[in-house]
């Protein structure tokens, strides 16, 4: 805040004066004036400007500047004029039990969002955003709405387009079904350490899910905080953010209801358990897959969330460049081979698996797959899923499968010898075969499929592609910020100094962006939502030949492969960072 010039504020004071004799809206005026002097919303020059019209024409000093100054710092005077304070929203601090507070059609009939609560002399104040901060009405109509239940409320002003932002997202989908919770009976005391948490602990479990799914986020995590009870972080777009804190005096019986809700033993702190639960989430359909384990400092949890309806099948929307789906689809365009898809952990590999899978599907062709667990039901696929607990593992249900002679078979993942033996077989006897290799870059998944023990002239034989990938989070194009490529950033993505120097030097003919540090109310840090980045590697006659050589390394494969086509992963990635998709920061978090 900075005073404004001393003649300024004679101006202003000279044209309150006349306001207030002509009786027009003179209290606002005052108010207005007085808190413009202290702000620093705009320019001198443009107070001084606005007085002087507002003299002239006698209008009030709101009207004057409403042709001067932009909608949006019009937006902050008006909360000024009116008292209030001018907050910045962010979508995504709002906690979901909060926005509850406020049914959606009230919320949506004043442009009022519920944005906070907090505790003082035993009765709960509520802050509430208005985009109209000066309708008397809304005020009233609120004011009377939490009275109805005991609470006080306090009014702030925020920008219109952000408030219906937040109603759009955030209300739409709990208007549907909301968070189902099963448990309706109370706990019994062996259950519970103490069975009157149960109920806010309810509570907690059902916003939290609720949120997650809300916001996309692939896992939970429960930690336990020392000092403040249980910390629940989300990862969203693979990666964490913290999302609140659950009160220690909940912390037990919260894990407890998770553990029941997924058929777990309660009563058995110590041992690591895993389990599974599905449930309508904001009329979704989500598995919940949780496992435990017990730190010094308690019992904690991680849930992975499967969205079964969320997931985008379609290959051309994952992400790949046009040369890149080229190769990949004239890879799966053969009636026989194998397909080997790699990449660590949530690389979004199945994704790629089942989008593959679902371009194949013709009423002609038979399609068998073998998968531990079935993560998306397909139509037109027959799915098989692997128990191994009743003694059936991959290559017995692959021995199974190829029985039926499929066109097409999926091994949901290569990770012994026995199925990878059967798999290329398949592969090299007349059959489509889709998998997935645990390995880091492509030319590694071949030597690896040879090191579990498969003949290398099967292995040369059965590969016809082999797709390296991983997921990059995307840009939020409503918050992103122009920049320059750091060199450091290109020679750390594997680019030598000159080509790395000439991008910089060209840096004005691409589209460089990095993510917004505090990202808006539309994304996450300046994210949202992830794109697939990839490598593909065609397996060619010289390929061939060097697998069944005496010069077989990854190293001299990877070198023929690029030799013959293939865009290394960083570069790919490069490529969609000049395309102003994602950053080149972000490609280096999750490639160097
Ligand atoms: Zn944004």
């Amino acid at each position: 805040m900075s005073q404004q010039p001393i003649e300024l504020r004679q101006a202003l004071a000279e044209h309150q004066a006349v306001a207030q004799q002509a009786g027009a809206e003179g209290v606002m005026e005052s108010r207005l004036g007085a808190a413009l002097l202290y702000q620093d919303i705009f320019t001198a020059q443009q107070l001084q400007e606005a007085i002087a019209q507002a003299r002239s024409q006698t209008i009030s000093l709101l009207a004057a500047l409403e042709g001067i100054i932009t909608p949006d710092q019009l937006l902050e005077v008006q909360a000024i004029a009116s008292g209030l304070p001018f907050v910045q929203l962010d979508a995504n601090s709002i906690p979901q039990s909060t926005l509850r507070l406020l049914h959606p059609e009230t919320a949506r009939m004043h442009h009022a969002l519920p944005i906070q609560t907090r505790q003082e002399n035993d009765s709960t104040i509520v802050t509430i955003a208005l985009a109209n901060p000066a309708s008397a009405p809304a005020r009233s109509a609120l004011q009377q709405y939490f009275a109805a239940s005991d609470m006080q409320v306090e009014f702030v002003a925020a920008h219109p387009q952000r408030i219906e932002k937040v109603l759009k997202s955030r209300y739409e989908i709990d208007n549907e079904e909301g968070f189902e919770v099963v448990y309706e009976d109370e706990f019994s005391a062996d259950e519970l350490a103490d069975a009157t948490n149960a109920g806010p602990a309810r509570q907690h479990y059902a916003d939290i899910f609720q949120e997650a799914v809300a916001r996309g986020a692939s896992d939970v995590h429960l930690e336990v905080d020392p000092e403040k009870g249980m910390l629940v972080r989300f990862r969203i777009d693979g990666v964490m953010h913290i999302y609140d804190t659950v009160p220690e005096k909940y912390r037990r019986a919260l894990i407890a209801i998770i553990k029941l809700d997924m058929d777990l033993d309660v009563s058995d702190e110590r041992h690591l358990k895993s389990g599974r639960v599905t449930k309508r989430v904001n009329g979704r359909e989500v598995d919940f897959r949780g496992a435990n384990w017990v730190t010094t400092r308690g019992e904690e949890m991680v849930i992975r969330l499967l969205d079964r309806e969320g997931v985008r099948l379609d290959i051309a929307a994952m992400g790949f460049s046009d040369y890149n789906l080229q190769r990949l689809v004239h890879g799966y365009s053969s009636s026989h081979g194998a397909i080997v898809i790699c990449g660590p952990t949530g690389s979004g590999k199945s994704s790629t698996l089942y989008a593959v899978l679902s371009e194949l599907v013709n009423p002609e062709r038979s399609i068998l797959t073998i998968e531990d667990p079935v993560e998306y039901r397909l139509p037109g696929i027959q799915q098989t899923q692997v128990i191994t607990s009743l003694g059936r593992d991959f290559s017995d249900s692959l021995r199974n499968a190829l029985r039926c002679d499929p066109d097409v078979i999926m091994v949901g993942e290569v990770r012994d010898e026995m199925t990878a033996e059967i798999s290329m077989r398949a592969a090299i006897s007349g059959h489509l075969l889709l998998t997935t290799v645990h390995a880091m870059e492509a030319a590694l998944a071949p030597i690896s499929l040879i090191r579990m023990g498969v003949p290398a002239y099967q292995v040369a034989d059965a590969l016809r592609l082999v797709v390296s990938q991983r997921l990059v989070r995307k840009l939020c194009p409503l918050c992103q910020v122009q920049q320059t490529p750091d060199i450091n950033d290109l020679l750390a993505l594997n680019y030598d100094q000159a080509t790395a120097q000439q991008i910089v030097e060209n840096a004005g003919s691409y589209n460089f962006f990095a993510a917004s540090e505090d990202g808006c109310s539309g994304c996450t840090s300046g994210f949202n939502g992830r794109t697939a980045i990839a490598e593909v590697m065609l397996i060619g006659d010289l390929e061939k030949e060097l697998l069944m050589g005496p010069d077989r390394s990854a190293l001299n494969l990877r070198r023929l492969a690029i030799a013959n086509g293939m865009i290394p992963l960083a570069h790919d990635g490069v490529n969609k960072a000049a395309l102003g998709e994602t950053s080149l920061s972000e490609i280096r978090r999750v490639v160097a």
